[in-house]
This record gives structure tokens, sequence and C-alpha cells, in this order.
């Protein structure tokens, strides 16, 4: 079974792939370099951390190590739609083998998996 999307649909999938990649790229970055920012050591003060602060500064890190994780699994997840694309297997669910219904495609590009197959592994 050949359900494959007509030309201008995949350009629209494609376009919208490389723009969010693009969007978690720069997003990436900048999580990063406030990581790198927050490590570097604050020079200059003998005197102890304040627990408090520190406590706020540790769970904030652990908030950036969590988005960073997401975005480089969206990233990747994006990568591997745009792949999909180009090899033709877009929009085709992994798991049944059935078409991805439109409306979830236009929700989340980078689906592996149609609705039904997705609430069964959740
Ligand atoms: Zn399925």
């Amino acid at each position: 079974m050949n359900r494959s999307i007509p030309a201008r649909e995949r350009a629209g999938y494609r376009q919208a792939l490389t723009q969010l990649i693009a969007r978690l790229s720069g997003t990436a970055t900048a999580l990063e370099e406030e990581a790198a920012l927050r490590g570097a050591a604050p020079g200059g003060t003998d005197a102890p951390a304040h627990e408090a602060d520190r406590a706020v500064r540790e769970s904030e890190e652990e908030l950036a190590r969590t988005l960073l994780g997401n975005e480089a699994h969206l990233l990747a997840e994006a990568s591997a739609a745009l792949e999909r694309l180009s090899a033709g297997t877009f929009g085709v669910c992994e798991a049944c083998g059935k078409a991805i219904a439109k409306a979830r495609l236009h929700a989340l590009p980078y689906a592996r998996t149609c609705t039904k197959c997705a609430s069964a592994t959740n």
C-alpha cells in the first residue's frame, strides 16, 4: 500500500520541520550557553554560598537540563522525520503501517505513529 503524500504537502511538512529544527537549534544553543555560564566559577568571592540561592540555582540548572533533553529529543525526531520525507516513508505509522492522520501531522510533523498507536503505547 503506497499512500504517498502529494509533493505539495510534503514540501509543507519539510518546511515546517526545517523551521522547527532551526528554532530548536537556536534554543539549544542558547540553553547550552546559559548552562556554560552558570557552570563557570563565580570567582572573586570567598563567601559561602547561601543554601537557598544554591538550591534555586540547582533547580534552575535541572530545569535547563530537562529542557535541553527535550529539545535534543525533538531535534532528533524532526531530523528523522526529514529523512523519512526523503525516503518516502513519511506519514506512515511505524507501528501499524497505516497513514497518519493529516491533522496529527500538521500538529506533530515528526510523529512516528498514528493517534491510535500513540495512545496504545502511552
Ligand atoms: Zn498506527
